[in-house]
């Protein structure tokens, strides 16, 4: 039996700020992003006061405080280097994955049966538990589609859930289709009013109908949900896997302000074709370098980090390049390049209703980016553009932030023996 497996990091934000402060395990804890402005990661004690993902931290500032709920400005450095640590435990387990978040990566993976396969999942939990510390969730299933709903429906119980034959066609008249990844809000309304409100309502609709009212996407979403696979975590869905963006400089420049203007200027360019071809970047990479000749050669440096998800936003892209270019920098060298790499891009159609949906769930927000590009079609490049040639504002907020304690000397835990 050919199988979808997905690991899922519960909590993974709060689970990575408990590595460091067991003290908080079995506490209510909230991580804010967006420069202090969202709740982005809740403990389950956080969650059971009242603490909704995604809102405006002024809208539960009451609740943490009456509740003594510890609150962290998001360290992405220690997050990243966690989930770092934690797909590399699974390469050497698994072989081929395929990472999909920050959090989550699915893979493939043969079995006899159901339970066999739960053995085995329930295993690599335990693996990843004890070298890495961080709680996951495993769930499989002979679709990507099925697997990522097997992973959440354990999710606070015993962690590993296998879904295939019976065992899955028996829950399909009680799944919603909004707990269905890949269906937004929208879509489910549409449903909703078409009287399709579980999977088993899908799986019977006529195939004219599904087509004609949601195209490709829907014949997909169908095939997966009757568990024959219709996505391939390695296939990027014919869309190339980057996008990048570089010029010189017409003379070297010693100025940040003049980096992040060009960084803005390619972002503005590469996110303008990520979205021209239908995609969302999962990856995006900063490059500044310095003259090749001489001893400034050494300063040049490139960041790659992975997006919390996959976006196209150019907003939200900008925000995570000029932080990287912010830390690439160094004063008094002279630059001559700058240039930016969107990577890992995989359709638009295919990215699921996450976590961090609140950096781009919207239409207007989709809606704002389409007038713009269409304004620049029409008008150059330069009738729209983000804040260039401004200087940088202050970008990071984040005075709860916690040591970057496994990527900087500075910040590593202290330990003392009392002799
Ligand atoms: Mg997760």
């Amino acid at each position: 039996m050919n199988l979808f497996g997905l690991v899922d990091c519960n909590n993974f934000f709060v689970s990575c700020e408990r590595l460091f402060r067991p003290d908080l395990i079995g506490r209510p804890v909230v991580v804010l992003g967006s420069n202090d402005g969202v709740v982005v990661s809740r403990s389950e004690e956080a969650k059971k006061f009242g603490v909704p993902m995604g809102v405006p931290f002024f809208k539960v500032r009451d609740i943490v405080k009456d509740n003594k709920i510890t609150l962290f400005s998001s360290n992405f450095e220690l997050y990243r280097d966690v989930s770092d640590r934690i797909m590399f435990v699974l390469q050497e387990e698994l072989g081929e994955i395929y990472q999909y978040s920050v959090d989550e990566a699915f893979f493939q993976f043969t079995e006899k049966s159901s339970a066999v396969a739960k053995i085995q999942l329930t295993d690599l939990k335990q693996t990843i538990e004890k070298k890495i510390g961080v709680p996951v969730s495993l769930g499989a299933g002979k679709t990507m589609t099925i697997a990522k709903y097997a992973s959440e429906m354990e999710k606070r119980k015993s962690g590993v859930c296998v879904l295939s034959g019976t065992a899955w066609q028996k829950l399909t008249p009680q799944i919603p289709l909004s707990e269905i990844w890949g269906i937004g809000g929208k879509t489910s309304v549409n449903m909703r009013n078409h009287k399709l409100n579980f999977v088993a309502d899908l799986l019977s609709a006529p195939e004219s109908f599904i087509k004609e009212e949601y195209g490709v996407h829907g014949l997909r979403l169908r095939s997966e949900l009757s568990e024959n696979p219709a996505h391939q975590p390695t296939e990027r869905e014919g869309l190339q896997k980057s996008i990048m963006h570089t010029r010189s400089f017409s003379k070297t420049t010693e100025s940040l302000a003049a980096l992040e203007t060009a960084v803005t200027f390619h972002i503005e360019r590469a996110a303008e074709e990520l979205r021209a071809i239908g995609g969302k970047a999962g990856s995006l990479s900063v490059q500044i370098q310095t003259s090749r000749h001489g001893d400034w050669l050494l300063q040049s440096g490139r960041q790659e980090i992975i997006l919390p998800a996959p976006m196209s936003d150019t907003r939200t892209l900008l925000r995570y390049a000029l932080s990287l270019t912010k830390a690439l920098y160094r004063s008094g060298v002279p630059y001559k390049k700058a240039g930016v790499v969107l990577g890992r891009i995989i359709s638009e159609n295919f990215v699921p209703v996450s976590l961090w949906d609140q950096y781009e769930k919207t239409d207007e927000d989709a809606l704002l980016m389409n007038v713009i590009d269409n304004l620049n079609a029409e008008w150059g490049n330069d009738a729209v553009t983000f804040g260039r040639l401004k200087k940088g504002g202050q970008l990071d907020h984040d005075q709860h932030r916690s040591p970057r304690y496994t990527t900087s000397w500075n910040e590593v835990r202290k330990v003392e023996r009392k002799i």
